[in-house]
């Protein structure tokens, strides 16, 4: 059965399609640019990898031209071949704890939830809508990054703020990056072999969290009714004291929505070293001796350090911890800093181990008390199985 996996941004458009269950990767690619100037999109099928410029309108022409190079390339013959297509979905809600069919009812509280994640929910609708129009008969499905964290209890969703707050503005924490934490858990599982497990799971790419999981159910996570809680990442600062907001707010008489910028878009990384969001342009800096990406890098490092202490606490030890996504995946450097700044829980890093990028793969001794994994994420296959056992 043939499984489209997909990903809109308000301007991109990240597809894979896969033979399932046998979770063969038939072909994936990217879209870019939809709706501007310079649109192209580029296909990838084994180690074949060609890119086009076309004037990309909307999500539409995207999945128009998309099913034309399926055909093309003789992944499908008839439209009718795709029966399922999946979407992530940044913002589900409490609506959602698990992946559900795009009814018309569960696009409007997208919508409704589009308030939370404002950018993220409404492309999602877009690319729902879209693939409708060109896939009319596939099953739509939505995938939320927030729904593997619904399990987590009020102790540890709410925020000591007016309970009303919570009543009547749904004001607590729903987390991200559910379906790739839920992803690595699975990972650590199968690597662990068994499922009564203690794990710490660290997202880190240019958005960053970390999740505490007991047994394969979510029982906290570092970001909150936002991303932009927790861990400092590439532009946003993470968790601060919330009187900054105001006492700046008032000394540069900035306004809500410049101060949303401000804290998502300029701090972090950015904020920080001045120089860039990115992590290779850090250590770079390091190198070259430039004191604030110096002090960044260690910011950026303590505060994974201290969500890892944290949700050692609460899950009463750990069986496990993983590093993942962009910077968790290919920072040598990074992952090193984060271990020896754990060594007082007995983890010892295996620096021959840890030289890698993008490879599954233990990075600790074997006399570390706890082991430490490299575990790259694919939340692609988690959106083409739910979809897949949905269109069942
Ligand atoms: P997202 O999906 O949230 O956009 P990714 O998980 O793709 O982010 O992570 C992107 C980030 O990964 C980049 O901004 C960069 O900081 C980091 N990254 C990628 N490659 C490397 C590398 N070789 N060394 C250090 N950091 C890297």
């Amino acid at each position: 059965m043939k499984i489209l996996s997909v990903n809109c941004g308000s301007s991109s458009l990240k597809f894979k399609m896969y033979e399932m269950p046998e979770e063969k990767v038939l072909i994936s690619g990217l879209f870019e640019r939809i709706g501007e100037k310079g649109s192209e999109y580029t296909i990838k099928i084994d180690d074949l990898k060609y890119s086009k410029e076309v004037d990309l309108k909307n999500h539409k022409v995207a999945f128009e031209i998309l099913v034309e190079e399926l055909k093309k390339n003789a992944i499908i013959k008839n439209l009718s071949e795709i029966k399922g297509v999946g979407h992530r979905i940044v913002q589900g809600g409490d609506y959602f704890d698990k992946t559900v069919v795009a009814t018309d009812d569960v696009v409007a509280k997208i919508d409704e939830l589009a308030t939370l994640a404002p950018l993220h929910n409404k492309a999602a609708i877009t690319g729902i809508n879209a693939a409708k129009e060109v896939i009319p008969k596939a099953v739509e499905t939505v995938v939320f990054d927030t729904a593997f964290h619904q399990t987590i209890e009020p102790v540890n969703f709410l925020y000591a703020v007016p309970y009303e707050w919570y009543t009547d503005y749904k004001v607590r924490k729903y987390g991200a990056h559910g379906t790739s934490h839920k992803y690595i858990a699975s990972r650590l599982n199968a690597i662990l072999g068994r499922t009564n497990t203690k794990l710490i799971t660290c997202h880190i790419g240019s958005g960053a969290s970390v999740s505490a999981i007991r047994d394969g159910i979510c029982i906290d996570t570092s970001m909150g009714l936002t991303p932009n809680a927790g861990l400092i990442m590439g532009t946003r600062c993470g968790d601060i004291d919330t009187s900054v907001v105001t006492y700046m707010m008032r000394k540069k008489n900035i306004s809500a929505d410049d101060m949303d910028t401000i804290l998502n878009k300029q701090s972090g990384l950015l904020g920080i070293s001045g120089v860039s969001n990115d992590s290779r342009d850090i250590e770079e800096g390091i190198s070259k001796g430039n004191e604030r990406c110096v002090l960044a890098q260690k910011m950026y490092v303590q505060k994974i350090i201290d969500y890892i202490a944290m949700y050692y606490f609460e899950l009463g030890g750990v069986d496990a911890i993983a590093f993942s996504a962009g910077v968790g995946e290919n920072s040598i450097r990074t992952r090193i800093d984060i271990m020896e700044g754990l060594k007082v829980l007995g983890i010892v890093p295996d620096y021959e181990a840890n030289n890698v990028r993008g490879e599954e793969k233990l990075i600790t001794t074997s006399d570390s008390k706890v082991p430490v994994y490299i575990v790259p994420t694919d939340e692609e296959i988690m959106i083409a199985r739910d979809t897949y056992n949905l269109c069942n």
